[in-house]
């Protein structure tokens, strides 16, 4: 039976996967070896039970005793905290699911491709700040990397049975988020709640903030870069509105593969999960001819400052990708506290990148995943200060 454990179980993706490995025979088909939380420590135990997990580990040690009642007489072993956690992603498994949300995510991830396992990706945060490091873990001890996100999922498959060097450019897609029809002039003036409005997919309140000021879809452009090893310039992202389309692939014959596909995330996650055979999902079919046009337009690059910084991320490459990301979460946390203006969030992020790059060596590649972890807590201090 395949060993699986799944990072982050109680989130979004979390979620989805327990539904799509219940659907798919649950313990009597997989042996689930663990599942972690970070504080949700009653939904975290009704997955182990019902998965027959080995063991249930919280990141909150505070959650330690109701993991432990919600558990009691079920034989599921139980543990908190940093160290539990990196004992569950040294156990043994075939394939894992990273989920965590944040830089949290990186260490069980690095765990994994050092076992020389499968690691289902969906935390963003790990080929943004450690692509190269984890990249190389993984050739290094023969581990395989699948992507979950949807657009990189949807360029995985484009690319099935293609030769990388074929390849002209990719183009990621993307819905232009809540805000994609408003005035660029009123942009500044958008309030939580505005930006909160995603009008196709459903998830947490952090990413389809992300997804409206578009350092969602700069993330994506990142990971892109590291994960398909393909030059900035030829990374290209395009509006969307539909979401239909999760990606495209272009090809130096002028062909261009797309993959379309209802907005669940259950597609990603099940492809990634039984690859590289294809089984029976539980998502809507798309009645294209109920769906009628598709259609697309230009991201404009004075609305969304998110892509131009991702290029300028991708020229440094190094350490810059972790400081992006920090000081893009210490933004998102000012905007969401009311403390800064939602055009502000990119002023504050150029302005970390700026002061970082004098400071220190960005390009640098890291070595370790501690330099990336050391650069990251350093963006967020220099982020915390940065005036808008
Ligand atoms: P959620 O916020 O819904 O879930 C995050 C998970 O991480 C939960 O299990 C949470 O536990 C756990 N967690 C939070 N903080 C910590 C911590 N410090 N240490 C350990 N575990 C922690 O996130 P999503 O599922 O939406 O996203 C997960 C990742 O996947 C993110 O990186 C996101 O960008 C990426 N992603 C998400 C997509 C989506 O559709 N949701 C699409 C593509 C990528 P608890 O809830 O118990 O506190």
């Amino acid at each position: 039976m395949r060993k699986i454990s799944v990072f982050g179980a109680t989130g979004s993706i979390g979620e989805n996967t327990f539904d799509l490995l219940m659907r798919q025979g649950g313990a009597e088909a997989v042996h689930m070896v663990a599942v972690t939380g970070g504080r949700n420590s009653r939904r975290l135990a009704d997955m182990a039970r019902a998965l027959r997990a080995e063991v249930a580990v919280c990141a909150d040690e505070g959650c330690l005793a109701d993991l432990k009642d919600a558990l009691a007489g079920s034989g599921i072993e139980t543990a908190a905290g940093a160290q539990a956690m990196r004992d569950a992603a040294d156990r043994p498994v075939d394939w894992a699911m990273s989920a965590i949300v944040g830089a949290a995510g990186l260490q069980p991830g690095m765990q994994v491709l050092r076992q020389g396992a499968t690691l289902a990706l969906a935390n963003k945060e790990s080929l943004v700040t450690a692509g190269q490091l984890m990249l190389a873990t993984a050739e290094a001890k023969g581990a395989r990397i699948l992507p979950v996100d949807s657009e990189h999922s949807a360029i995985f498959q484009a690319l099935t049975g293609e030769d990388i060097s074929a390849v002209e450019r990719i183009i990621l897609t993307a819905s232009g988020g809540a805000l994609r029809d408003w005035p660029t002039e009123r942009l500044a003036q958008a309030k939580l709640a505005d930006a909160l409005a995603h009008p196709n997919w459903s998830m947490g309140a952090r990413i389809t903030i992300d997804s409206a000021s578009m350092f969602n879809k700069a993330m994506e452009v990142i990971e892109t870069r590291e994960f398909f090893g393909v030059e900035p310039d030829q990374i290209e992202v395009i509006i969307h509105p539909e979401s239909l389309i999760h990606s495209m692939v272009g090809f130096h014959d002028g062909a261009i593969m797309a993959h379309l596909g209802a907005a669940d995330m259950r597609h990603a996650i099940g492809f990634a999960l039984n690859w590289p055979v294809r089984q029976p999902l539980p998502v809507a079919r798309l009645d294209l001819a109920a769906v009628g046009a598709l259609t697309f337009r230009a991201p404009d690059m004075g609305r969304f400052p998110a892509l131009r910084l991702a290029r300028e991320v991708m020229a440094q490459r190094g350490l810059a990708g972790a400081v992006f990301n920090a000081a893009k979460e210490i933004a998102l946390d000012k905007f969401i506290a009311g403390q800064i203006g939602f055009m502000d969030m990119a002023g504050l992020v150029e302005t970390t990148l700026a002061r970082l790059s004098g400071e220190t060596s960005l390009g640098k590649a890291a070595a370790s995943l501690d330099d990336v972890l050391a650069m990251d807590q350093l963006a967020r201090i220099r982020a915390s200060e940065a005036k808008v």
